[in-house]
This record gives C-alpha cells, structure tokens and sequence, in this order.
C-alpha cells in the first residue's frame, strides 16, 4: 500500500475527499475521545447515498450489535456496499444518534448555545462544494462517539473510550465522496469538551 493523501484535520472543521473503489482511508483520533461525523456518497451518483438503516438491518441479519467495528459493512439506499471496517482500535462508532446542529443544541442545552457551530454547518459547507444542500442531508455515521442504548430505550451520549492515536480503516467498495465534520460539539462529553485535531491518511 502507498500513501497518497495524509492530512490533519483542525479541531470543528470540516472535510472531503473522494475515495476511489478499493484505497483504504484511516480516520486517526490523534489526543483520543474525538467523534468524527462522516457522509457518504456514490461519487458517480450521489442520489445513493449511506443508509442508517440498510446498515443496522444488515448488522442485525449478521448477529452484530447496533455499533459499528471491524467487519461492519456500510451500506447504501440502494443496499449495496459503499465502504467496509476492515480495521478498529476503538468498537464504539455510532450511526443513531446523528449529527449536531442549532436546531437539536437549543432543545438540548438551551437558547444560549444556538449560536455555537455544529456539524450540521459543517456539512452544509461543504456539501455546498459538491453541488448539493440540505435536502442531501442524510443519516451519518459518529466515528469514536459512544452512544449507549439503557435498558429503557434511552439513548444517550456518553464519555468518549478512544485512545490517542486511536483509528479505524474503511476501505472503499465504490467510488465514494466522504464528507466529514470535525465535530465541534462542546455541550456534551462526545468530544471530551475540547474539540481536538484529526489525521486522514489515504492509501492504496
Ligand atoms: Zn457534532
């Protein structure tokens, strides 16, 4: 394998980056407790796009729990394969509980925070690159974000359990457009409260 693209990314900014069918693109969580949201588009069409649901449905046929890790398939609407986990230090990547946004920190954390940046401005920036807005924007996956379902149904963002230097490898089965936010949240434990840098490293 070489390395055609190593990049950090600054603490709440955002990324893309199209990933040609088979290169392999490591997500690395440099300090450690960081969630990296992540979009994901057939490059070629992207009306296909990553499926919350196709991927959990798949999951559960295949006896695996609601988080994703090594093994894990990500799929699309249209049902096929978009990327693969082929490797993970951390086992907790979330796709339930989705992305932050003004609209979900003011009926969380109150009025006051409705003015702090989010992934949802993130990702509007930067679908806005690619010709899209905000009716392509779908469900996402929370890569190093531990969200624990309790026994109630409660869904909740806990403390973050990746290490620093902690990673995940998704190889490419398509040609597909990633976009990523560098999650600002700060209201929550999801990011540790200290929004920190990532690395992408692409290989092939
Ligand atoms: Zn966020």
């Amino acid at each position: 394998m070489s390395i055609i693209t190593d990049i950090t990314i600054p603490a709440r900014a955002p990324y893309s980056v199209v990933l040609k069918a088979g290169q392999v693109m490591r997500i690395i969580d440099l300090e450690s407790q960081q969630a990296v949201d992540a979009l994901f588009y057939n490059a070629a069409d992207t009306t296909e796009r990553y499926s919350a649901q196709d991927t959990l449905a798949a999951q559960a046929a295949a006896g695996r729990e609601y988080y994703l890790s090594t093994g894990s398939v990500l799929y699309s609407n249209e049902s096929r394969p978009m990327l693969t986990l082929i490797a993970d230090t951390c086992g907790f990547h979330d796709t339930c509980a989705g992305a932050c946004s003004c609209e979900a920190n003011t009926v969380r954390f109150g009025h006051e925070t409705r003015f702090m940046h989010s992934c949802r401005e993130n990702f509007l920036a930067e679908l806005g690159r690619h010709g899209m807005g905000k009716r392509d924007l779908v469900s996402n996956v929370n890569f190093f974000m531990n969200v624990p379902i309790r026994p109630n149904g409660e869904l909740t963002v806990d403390d973050g359990v990746s290490e620093p230097g902690g990673y995940v490898d998704l190889r490419a089965e398509m040609d597909v457009l990633v976009l990523i936010s560098n999650c600002p949240q700060v209201n929550n434990p999801c990011n540790g409260f200290n929004p920190t840098p990532i690395q992408i490293v692409i290989s092939e």
